[in-house]
């Protein structure tokens, strides 16, 4: 990765704000058709949601498929530069002149890391793994997860104590820097493509559905953890509660959302994520009984052939009514779901032993620029006049395919500011 200070023309870069599948295409897009690039990730790795993904539907490959060939071709990309723990702090300007102060957190580990992992065994601290929903815990010194690009261990700030050093003592290739401080840079660029994305509804928000008081209620984003092999149970979707096998699981889908109390809106791809986890249930386990509870089963587009062949395939019985309570049963921990059954015309009362709530897509949008409009639920709505755009769930709920096609017309939306400042002297 090239450093924009070093001999590129100041000012005809493109900045790319959020490193998930929408930001990382929106750079690479733009870099190999000449433009440079800058892209700013707040975490410590790229990839977004789709890097923490078991599978992704509707081919059913592993997110490392994609995600490996981007991290290639923006590797071999002189054009781009990458900073990491990094965020936007201010943007000032017009369109084709802007200027960005980007604010970097230190990682505290440098490019000599090897990935030899002497640090973290030493490291006498443990907190929650973000990366696994904090249903593990990792070391304050880690690497973000298996594959994460880039490679490099980092040192989580809140965690670390001030007066240990054990990890920079430990560490034979002298990478751990634990002076590092926070750092600023200003960029001047000709257009801003933000790309930053969605986070899951906080669960604990919805009284009825029992996330944080039953053990073995989780979110449709932990069990992508669960079921990947690099995640906190290697692979084996399990009760949280015991370790045991699952016989019965319930999808509740609009879990929160489409509800005036939370999420008014539909998350759009909600629906197919749990037919595409009902398989990862019904492969393990093939003798476990599957309900989806749904109010529609929305799956747009060339989604529904997916979503037919995966019913049929999962053995999933289709149950269409809101689900009103999920309790947890004393001693065995199991669920007892009361849903309505509206084409039965009843009240149904069923015991699974892990509730699934489809949680729906929060915009992260709180970081955009004023001159881009936000609709009411926080998504952006408009772009920000010809240089500063938005792209992939930030600005709607789409599957990847959808947020890969909207990040490449941003790229050429944003080329197109790069060529009028050329243009224009
Ligand atoms: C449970 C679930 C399963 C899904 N499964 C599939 C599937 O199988 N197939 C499919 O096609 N789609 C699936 N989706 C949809 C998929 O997650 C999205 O299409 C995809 O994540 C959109 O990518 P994005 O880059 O827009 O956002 P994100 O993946 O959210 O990436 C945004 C990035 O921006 C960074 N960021 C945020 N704020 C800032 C900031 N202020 N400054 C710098 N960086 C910032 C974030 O850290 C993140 O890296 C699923 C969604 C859910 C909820």
């Amino acid at each position: 990765m090239v450093n924009l200070d070093t001999g590129n023309e100041e000012g005809d870069a493109i900045l790319v704000v959020g490193g998930g599948i929408a930001g990382v295409t929106s750079a690479i897009e733009a870099a190999e058709a000449g433009c440079q690039v800058v892209l700013v990730e707040k975490s410590a790795y790229l990839g977004g949601h789709v890097a923490a993904f078991h599978r992704y539907f509707p081919k059913l490959c592993p997110p490392p498929c994609g995600l490996e060939i981007d991290f290639r071709r923006l590797q071999n990309n002189p054009r781009i530069t990458v900073y990491t723990l990094a965020e936007v702090e201010s943007l000032n300007g017009s369109p084709g002149n802007y200027e960005a102060v980007i604010r970097i957190m230190p990682r505290y580990v440098t490019a000599a890391c090897t990935l030899c992992g002497e640090c973290e065994r030493v490291c006498p601290v443990e907190i929650p793994d973000a990366f696994n929903c904090g249903i593990t815990k990792t070391k304050a010194i880690h690497l973000p997860h298996r594959m994460a690009f880039p490679a490099q261990y980092m040192i989580d700030d809140d965690a670390c104590s001030n007066d240990c050093s054990l990890c920079a003592d430990t560490c034979r290739y002298l990478a751990i820097d634990l002076k590092q401080k926070e750092t600023k840079k200003t960029l001047r660029v000709a257009s801003v493509v933000f790309a930053t994305g969605w986070a899951p509804y906080d669960a604990a928000k919805i009284d009825n559905l029992g996330f944080g008081t039953c053990a073995n209620v989780v979110t449709n984003v932990m069990l992508e953890r669960m079921a990947a092999p690099d995640g906190p149970t290697a692979g084996r979707i399990v009760r949280p509660s015991d370790g045991k096998a699952p016989r019965a699981v319930a999808f509740v889908q609009c879990a929160g959302s489409r509800d005036r109390n939370h999420l008014p809106y539909c998350s759009g791809v909600c629906c197919t994520a749990s037919l595409k986890q009902a398989g990862y249930i019904h492969s393990q386990y093939p003798e476990a009984k599957i309900s989806m509870f749904y109010i529609d089963l929305r799956t747009p587009g060339h989604l529904e052939d997916f979503a037919s062949k995966a019913i049929a395939a999962n053995g999933i019985e289709l149950i269409k009514g809101k689900v009103g309570k999920v309790q947890e049963q004393p001693v065995s921990r199991d669920l007892l779901v009361t849903a309505e059954d509206v084409l039965g015309g009843r009240k149904i009362a069923r015991e699974y032993d892990i509730v699934v709530l489809a949680v729906g897509i929060v915009p992260q949008s709180a970081g955009l620029p004023g001159c881009v409009a936000l609709d009411e639920f926080g998504f952006a709505s408009t772009n920000g006049g010809p240089g500063v755009l938005a792209a992939g769930c930030v600005k709607r709920p789409a599957e990847v395919a959808v947020s890969i096609r909207d990040a490449t017309g941003a790229a050429l939306k944003a080329m197109q500011s790069v060529a009028g400042r050329a243009n224009h002297g």
